[in-house]
């Protein structure tokens, strides 16, 4: 992607407002009284670590002079990462998809697509997050990077770097099936993958169609894993906490019974409190920026995050296929091209989500090949399962960077994995 095609796209799309909230760089908010070093400590453990500080994993030793900005941090991170920026009626499916799915079957699927191009060319469109590049975030993590580094007096520093190994950025690439068509399309699109070095993740919808679960597990012997995409495309899950109350014991148990860890939900309706009490691993269900979903929004993340405690959220970054092609009738390669080269430029988490159903065949896997193509030329590049990724962001929040006299050390399990970059050598920092 050129200089100037990357400029034209970044002018097409509106900028993002001025969001009621002073950046990393301003005074300390008022609600910030972190002056009580344990109040700090357990404000941290409350947000499960998605801090400025255990973003960039800096030296223990630096930690005491940075609390009360780092209180500050974990509140601006959950404020974009939750989408506390969207009114509460926005964080959570729309009313009146009822009516959309009661009659979606009956439509043939051309007519649905024009429907739903249609609709989202006269819905109101939000100007944040923008799309399909959102940098607000990235700006806030480097914004207060800098003010720590003035306020322990450094002008460089470490930190434990964002991939295990010493790779550069990370790639992961999913699926969600929707109908038997998208399951009789896998094994191409399988074998295309492994073709450039890839192995890819596939979401399933646990009661909408039959599954062959013998094809599953030929796939997974090959080395491709696969995770929950719900029960059924129907909209119900987390239509009201009654549907949720009903249907998540059911999927939480075929889940467990394949053996599926890791969850997509369907459409990507959610709401993050209540997909963070399931008992899956990872969840895959949010974007960085999608103002194109029945639910837009985004976390302004390029990178994983903890969802709670316990579940790590990794959001899907490049656009969906079904929505480039069949909503905004653009060419998806030039957008997933441009996307991706950003996302690798700041060394970040590439997250494809595409669909064999729309593009397992015909000219559309072509486009989806010359991905691939374009992916495995990113140098340095981390080519991950969900379910790695999700392990080694645990891992990497339970390991301690030691910077002192003695030299450089990280601590905690697993730390061999982990490498310690200059902060002078990371692209976001800079
Ligand atoms: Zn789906």
């Amino acid at each position: 992607m050129s200089t100037s095609a990357f400029s034209h796209l970044m002018r097409s799309v509106p900028a993002a407002p001025k969001i009621e909230l002073r950046s990393f760089d301003g005074v300390a908010r008022s609600e910030s009284r972190a002056t009580d070093p344990t109040l700090t400590c357990q404000a941290r453990n409350a947000v499960a670590a998605n801090d400025a500080f255990s973003f960039w994993k800096l030296a223990e030793e630096w930690q005491p002079a940075l609390n009360e900005i780092i209180l500050e941090s974990a509140r601006i991170a959950e404020h974009y990462l939750f989408e506390n920026y969207l009114a509460a009626c926005r964080r959570r499916p729309p009313s009146g998809l009822d009516t959309y799915y009661l009659v979606k079957n009956l439509i043939p699927d051309k007519i649905r697509f024009s429907i739903n191009s249609l609709a989202i060319r006269v819905r109101r469109r939000q100007t944040f997050p923008n799309w399909p590049c959102e940098g607000t975030l990235l700006r806030l993590w480097r914004q207060w990077l800098q003010r720590a580094l003035r306020q322990v007096g450094a002008t460089d520093g470490w930190h434990i770097g964002f991939w295990p190994r010493g790779f550069r950025s990370c790639i992961v690439i999913t699926h969600d099936v929707e109908s038997s068509l998208g399951l009789d399309a896998m094994n191409a699109v399988a074998d295309l993958e492994e073709r450039y070095g890839f192995r890819s993740a596939w979401n399933l919808p646990l009661q909408q169609y039959a599954i062959d679960w013998k094809q599953v597990d030929n796939l997974r012997e090959r080395g491709f894993e696969f995770g929950a995409h719900g029960l059924r495309h129907d909209g119900k899950l987390f239509r009201s906490a009654a549907d949720f109350a009903a249907l998540k014991p059911k999927l939480e148990k075929l889940a467990r019974e394949h053996g599926l860890h890791g969850f997509r939900a369907p459409s990507t309706l959610r709401r993050a409190e209540w997909i963070a009490s399931m008992t899956f691993d990872f969840d895959s269900s949010f974007a960085d920026t999608d103002p194109w979903e029945p639910q837009p929004g985004g976390t302004c993340s390029i990178f994983p995050f903890f969802l709670s405690s316990q579940m790590v959220e990794l959001p899907y970054t490049l656009p969906q296929d079904h929505t480039l092609i069949h909503l905004l009738h653009r060419d998806p390669l030039q957008v997933w091209m441009l996307k991706a080269d950003w996302i690798a430029s700041v060394g970040g988490l590439i997250l494809t989500l595409t669909h064999p159903d729309y593009s397992g065949s015909g000219r559309y896997l072509q486009k989806y090949e010359d991905l691939l193509k374009h992916l495995a030329a990113i140098e340095g590049a981390w080519r991950a399962l969900p379910s790695e990724v999700a392990r080694w962001w645990r891992n990497r929040a339970a390991l301690t960077l030691r910077v002192g006299d003695s030299g450089i050390r990280i601590e905690g399990a697993q730390a061999g994995e982990a490498v310690a970059v200059a902060l002078s050598k990371e692209p976001l920092a800079n």
